[in-house]
């Protein structure tokens, strides 16, 4: 099959790669229908984090189920299928308590890497979730973005405790941050403020359900914020970034009895404590358990009631994945989708 390989930082390439094989009685095997490149592509991309041997790319993915193990019983050859980054049993107490990302046997699908024609699932029944039927093409990028930015943005939104009557500030106007105004708007919230200092980033998030724009950044941006809620903060903020500036910046937005929803992989953040002792604060976040939302997002998605598919603005065809990975880190792109 052909995939996407990271050699080195920007030396992203399409290449012949071994078909992957059910290697457990609960795995299966999709044939990929659209990936995409995340925003946390680029941290390896941009050599942030360190790529010491050539590395299978991708971990966003909708595709058809091609071949299951002998214990999958959910599934069958022929079904569409929207998944998420973490392979989970969704049994464990944990998974239970709806963190499917932290199940005790979690894997990271992403291994495989899903910017390929076929991708190897583990734990199939727990982590895949089929569709009501084939879809049509105008669904598959709304579809895809339920895999991860969308369910990330959504998890940002409810471990922030956007709902109605709140305030919900979000810091990150990527994928992540503008399907999290997306998320805000569908749990009710009275009134979003978007931090972007780009255009056409401005222009979804208010398609999204903004009714504010700060482009302030750092202490300038928290100052904008607390005079649009009467230097209070925010109730609720979705930091959807992972820098020092960024966790910060959320932290500060928020008011005192507030919650921050942190979706942001971190590099190198360090809250200092004594600021977050007298912040009255909440803080949760983390790893986004897709899983958990996916039957919802899915429905919303198969309905027309939501589109987040308009993120990607970039589809190109899987050998031109490179151009995908460059629009992104130039910020040509917002997020692009890759049709193998
Ligand atoms: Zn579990």
């Amino acid at each position: 099959m052909r995939g996407t390989v990271l050699h080195a930082p920007g030396d992203v390439r399409v290449e012949h790669r071994d078909d992957p094989a059910i290697l457990q009685p609960t795995d299966a095997i999709l044939r990929v229908t659209a990936a995409c490149v995340c925003g946390s592509d680029l941290w390896d991309y941009r050599g942030v984090n360190q790529v010491t041997q050539p590395t299978p790319m991708g971990h966003e993915y909708v595709g058809i189920v091609e071949e299951v193990g002998g214990e999958v019983t959910t599934l069958r050859p022929g079904q569409f299928v929207v998944g998420s980054f973490w392979a989970s049993d969704n049994t464990c107490a944990i998974c239970q308590a709806g963190y499917q990302s932290r199940c005790v046997n979690a894997q990271y699908v992403g291994l495989g890497g899903s910017q390929a024609e076929l991708l190897r699932v583990p734990l199939a029944d727990g982590t895949l979730v089929a569709t009501p039927g084939q879809p049509s093409a105008d669904l598959i990028p709304g579809l895809l973005a339920a895999s991860d930015v969308l369910g990330t943005g959504w998890f940002g939104a409810v471990a922030a405790q956007a709902g109605p009557g709140k305030t919900v500030a979000v810091v990150g106007d990527g994928a992540v941050g503008l399907l999290g105004v997306l998320a805000a708007q569908q749990l009710g919230a009275e009134r979003i403020i978007a931090m972007s200092r780009h255009e056409d980033r401005q222009k979804l998030a208010l398609k999204f359900g903004a009714t504010d724009i700060v482009t302030e950044r750092g202490d300038e941006g928290v100052q904008r914020v607390k005079e649009l809620t009467d230097g209070l903060g925010a109730h609720s903020t979705i930091e959807a970034v992972g820098t020092q500036e960024s966790m910060m910046q959320a932290i500060r937005s928020t008011r005192a009895s507030g919650h921050v929803g942190y979706v942001g992989v971190t590099h190198g953040v360090q809250i200092p404590g004594e600021e977050l002792f007298f912040s009255g604060v909440h803080l949760h976040g983390g790893p986004a358990p897709v899983r958990s939302f996916l039957p919802e997002l899915i429905d919303l998605i198969w309905n027309r009631t939501i589109d987040p598919g308009r993120v990607f603005d970039l589809d190109l065809p899987l050998d031109q994945a490179a151009e995908g990975y460059q629009a992104m880190d130039q910020r040509r792109a917002i997020k692009a989708l890759l049709r193998p």
